[in-house]
């Protein structure tokens, strides 16, 4: 049996989680009314990189349904330990090739699909596990040389190439702004998020189906939200600063 004083200090830690889970809901209803939209099309991914097992059972039983990951040997182990259906689990980090076999196992959607390589890698692999892989494309439109994802001018033609692969889905785009700026400095890099989606699915490409648009995270996921996103990724407005 656990002391006094831990069972108190989970239950205090569940109770946080769930005060910063509905304030960042609240953020997002508001957000979402004041660009005309309904809420509910905006999913709430928490992000638990760098944070213990522990945090990750204390999310889900405070009400995250949705759970994202950055590293494949830490997503793996918290994975396995909390269970495959305990939540949906997306894998939002860089992606190396070689990895891909267990992110097919392990996660419900992967955000960060960047280059043909990797697609063709995920494709492989989803074929032996027999599923369809759900990914999202991810762009590079803040064009800082650190970042990842396809360039805009390659993104039309990146998605022609990987949608006929049977074992990867398209399901939309991911993108991040430049870093550590005032959230109004993120806008116009969402509206421009916004309308290569839109101009993607106008294309109508077979086997593509643009529902998500993953954008938005603790500074900036209102604007996001204003702006048309259907995934924030949040993660220090729920636990505080990673360490
Ligand atoms: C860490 C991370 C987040 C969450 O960032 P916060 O600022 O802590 O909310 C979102 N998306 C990606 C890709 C990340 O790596």
């Amino acid at each position: 049996m656990k002391a006094d004083n831990e069972v108190n200090n989970v239950v205090s830690e569940i109770d946080g989680i769930r005060d910063n889970l509905t304030r960042i809901r609240n953020g997002i209803e508001h957000a979402a009314q004041k660009a005309g939209r309904n809420p509910d099309e905006v999913t709430l991914v928490v992000v638990t990189k760098t944070f213990g097992l522990d945090t990750v059972r204390n999310a889900i039983e405070a009400g995250a349904t949705d759970v994202g990951e950055n590293y494949v040997q830490e997503a793996r182990a918290k994975i396995q330990a909390v269970g495959r259906e305990a939540a949906r689990w997306h894998f939002i980090g860089g992606l190396q090739t070689n990895k891909a076999k267990y992110v097919v196992r392990l996660f419900d959607l992967v955000h960060s699909v960047d280059g043909y390589d990797l697609a063709a890698e995920i494709d492989r692999r989803a074929a032996i596990e027999g599923r369809v892989m759900d990914i999202l494309i991810q762009v590079d439109i803040s064009r800082e040389a650190q970042k990842s994802g396809v360039m805009e001018e390659d993104l039309v033609e990146f998605v022609r190439t990987i949608a006929p692969m049977p074992h990867v889905a398209v399901k939309g785009l991911m993108g991040m702004p430049p870093f550590g700026r005032e959230p109004e400095a993120s806008r116009p890099y969402f509206r421009r998020m916004r309308e290569l989606f839109d101009e993607i699915a106008s294309l109508r490409i077979p086997a593509v189906d643009m529902k998500e648009l993953s954008m938005g995270m603790s500074n900036d996921f209102e604007v996001a939200v204003e702006e048309g996103a259907t995934m924030v990724r949040v993660g220090t407005a729920v636990f505080g600063q990673r360490g």
